[in-house]
């Protein structure tokens, strides 16, 4: 389905990042990684991907808080390619912490990597889509684009931000053969929310199926998280060419959190 095209997927060393990058990868794409980690491991994940996928699987180690080598992730790679089918901004990070206290450089670093780093890769990318007629743009939002939870003013700010810029660039290229668009998750189990469920457990005295559906899940009235497999086939969907007409929309995948 995506044969011959190139994708490159910010933050898929781990997480979401690199369950869309297998998606794509197992639909035909060529995908260059992008994320912080251990060289070593990050080299493991990359050959591995390979092997399973059979499609090629670069990496590139641009920091999303640096603007010039996020210029050169996105250039280097249709340099290399000779072509940028998909550009995804995945790369996020969190700090929870009331506003009042929340630190000035956790805020800073949660505005640039969430959403500041989508603007420089697609001011780089828009211009040699725009060239070849075509592009697919996926903004990875959250359901906190929508809605908002306390003590997360930075993600929550950056990520209403990101569903802004999302509609903004789609009405400027929607005439160029580009889409943009938003998926917004709800919980998704990552190894990192994985990790906490045995240790809240056994501090609250409740079961790990407990700990999944009145803590975690609280707000999400499906009660089962949502899987990177699933932000993966949206993905590949919004990749594709039967997308052409979904554009500038910012797409819940959240188990019916923020219908309430
Ligand atoms: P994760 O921590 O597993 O992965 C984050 C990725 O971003 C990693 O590859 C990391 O190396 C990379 N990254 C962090 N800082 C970077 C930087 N300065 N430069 C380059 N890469 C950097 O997190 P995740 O849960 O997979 O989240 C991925 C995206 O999905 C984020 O934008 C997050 O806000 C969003 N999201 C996550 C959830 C969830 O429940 N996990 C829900 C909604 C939205």
């Amino acid at each position: 389905m995506l044969k011959n095209q190139v994708a490159i997927v910010t933050g898929s060393t781990s997480g979401i990042g690199l369950g869309m990058a297998r998606s794509l990868a197992q639909a035909g794409a060529a995908v260059v990684l992008n994320g912080l980690g251990d060289a070593d491991d990050i080299e493991k994940t990359r050959a591995a991907l390979e092997a399973e996928t059979g499609s090629t699987i670069a990496y590139h180690p641009a920091n999303m808080l640096q603007p010039a080598e996020i210029a050169d992730m996105v250039a280097s790679t249709h340099k290399t390619f000779g072509r940028l089918d998909i550009l995804v901004n995945n790369a996020g990070v969190q700090h929870v912490a009331p506003v009042e206290d929340f630190p000035p450089e956790k805020w800073d670093a949660i505005i640039g990597i969430n959403l500041s780093s989508a603007f420089h890769s697609m001011r780089a990318a828009v211009p040699l889509m725009k060239q070849a007629g075509r592009g697919r743009i996926i903004n990875l939002a959250s359901a906190h684009a929508l809605v908002a939870s306390p003590y997360k003013a930075a993600y929550v700010a950056a990520k209403h931000g990101i569903a802004g810029l999302t509609k903004t660039v789609a009405l400027e290229v929607a005439t160029d053969g580009i889409t943009v668009n938003a998926i917004c998750p709800g919980y998704v189990l990552t190894p990192l929310v994985e990790g906490q469920i045995p240790d809240t457990a056994q501090a609250r005295g409740i079961t790990e199926e407990e700990v999944k559906r009145d803590v975690l899940l609280a707000a999400q009235p499906t009660k089962e998280f949502v899987t990177t497999d699933q932000i993966g086939a949206l993905a590949v969907f919004l990749a594709g060419d039967m997308s052409a007409s979904i554009t500038g929309a910012i797409l819940p995948v959240d188990g019916g959190w923020t219908a309430q």
